[in-house]
């Protein structure tokens, strides 16, 4: 029987992983053990509901294992919060984190997509947009979170939840003043942590629980697992999320990601992932460091976390962020343009490109490594 033609493709793309280096900020790669429970029977069956209550027969072996990746999850982050481990992906996540404690057309202040927030944060292209009321607060010149601005918005605007996280902030987020600013003004907190959820799991970046109400994050960027979302919540919400994702928002659940999921916290549980992660700040650190010390321009001046922004357009006024990132791609380098903040560019253009490190720590680059990258991604933009 021929085999179809997907593998071929398949392989390919498994040479260029192995072959490119992947500076994706969102980005990383699974365990072989993570991979296999994707890949296993468990995408076979319906089973629409949560454990004992499911609508489909022959769910005994998925109650266990939903049951099982919900404990290993809040014993990784070491907390009675509720969680839900069916949302699809992160966008999934964050629809139904807001239909847990809103209604359509209640306002959110949140962070924009221009200074680092996601679509799902209010983009107006987004259901976000289109279904609540957002408003947004700033960075400050130097792309710090204007913690004066969010306060001074909560009270303008008295905004239903005030909603902390990003895709491209380099900082630690000051949960405890994202909290006292909410409590002051009568509103609920979320926190997106998708991109450091596995900073806060390993220690790296002070956590959000107990302080936010809801809690969204995806589950294959720093944590490391298949690609998906979880959303946590305070217990007395449980019931509503539960709604919310199914039947609110999603139909059957995946149950092979759930099981890629749930391997994924087991592995989140085993000092090496704490070990994995203090490397990955480290690494970080070291390459935005060389970044700086070949004269770039780096958003706030440095990094607390897996990421950092390099804006171009004061060394290199004549490359954007899209032209670096098709170079850097046909070289083998793979990361994303980035809209800086106050960008004359717009975000398909941009004037800065993002860079992550959490993918090749993985692969078992060290600070020197990430330093000789830095060094390459010079040579190539420079002679442009
Ligand atoms: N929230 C944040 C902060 C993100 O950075 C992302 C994705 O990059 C998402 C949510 C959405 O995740 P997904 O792409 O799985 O929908």
């Amino acid at each position: 029987m021929q085999q179809s033609k997907v593998f071929s493709i398949i392989e390919k793309e498994q040479k260029r992983q192995n072959e490119d280096i992947e500076l994706i900020a969102s980005e990383n790669f699974v365990s072989e053990d993570v991979m296999k429970a994707v890949g296993s029977c468990l995408t076979n069956k319906y089973t629409e509901g949560y454990p004992g209550n499911r609508y489909y027969g022959g769910c005994v072996y998925y109650d266990e294992l939903e049951n099982y990746c919900r404990q290993k999850w809040q014993e990784v982050f070491k907390t009675d919060y509720h969680v839900n481990v069916q949302p699809h992906s992160g966008s999934s996540a964050n629809l139904a984190a807001y239909m847990t404690l809103l209604k359509p057309g209640d306002t959110i202040l949140s962070m924009s997509l221009t200074n680092g927030g996601h679509l799902t944060h209010g983009s107006s292209v987004n259901f976000s947009g289109k279904l609540f009321n957002f408003v947004f607060y700033d960075v400050d010149g130097n792309g710090f979170i204007d913690y004066e601005d969010v306060a001074r918005k909560a009270r303008e605007y008295r905004p239903a939840l005030i909603l902390a996280g990003a895709s491209a902030y380099s900082r630690i987020i000051d949960f405890r003043r994202f909290s006292d600013i909410a409590r002051s003004v009568g509103a609920y907190l979320m926190v997106d942590m998708a991109h450091i959820a596995g900073l806060v799991a390993g220690g790296e970046h002070p956590s959000p629980f107990g302080l936010a109400d809801i809690i969204s994050t995806t589950t294959h960027k720093t944590l490391r697992g298949p690609r998906g979302g979880m959303v946590f919540c305070r217990p007395e919400y449980a019931k509503k999320l539960d709604s919310a994702v199914f039947p609110g928002t999603q139909g059957g659940s995946l149950m092979h990601v759930i099981a890629g999921k749930a391997v994924a916290a087991e592995e989140a549980l085993r000092p090496e992932f704490k070990q994995y992660i203090q490397a990955v700040v480290r690494n970080t650190k070291a390459m935005c460091g060389r970044f700086i010390e070949l004269g770039y321009s780096v958003v706030t001046g440095g990094t607390d976390n897996h990421l950092f922004l390099v804006d171009l357009s004061k060394t290199h006024p004549n490359v954007s962020g899209k032209l670096a990132q098709d170079v850097l791609c046909e070289h083998g380098i793979t990361l994303n343009k980035n809209c800086v903040p106050n960008d004359a560019r717009g975000p398909k253009e941009t004037s800065g490109v993002r860079i992550g490190c959490a993918a090749m720590t993985t692969k078992g680059y060290n600070e020197k490594d990430f330093i000789a990258v830095a060094d390459r991604i010079n040579e190539i933009i420079s002679a442009l």
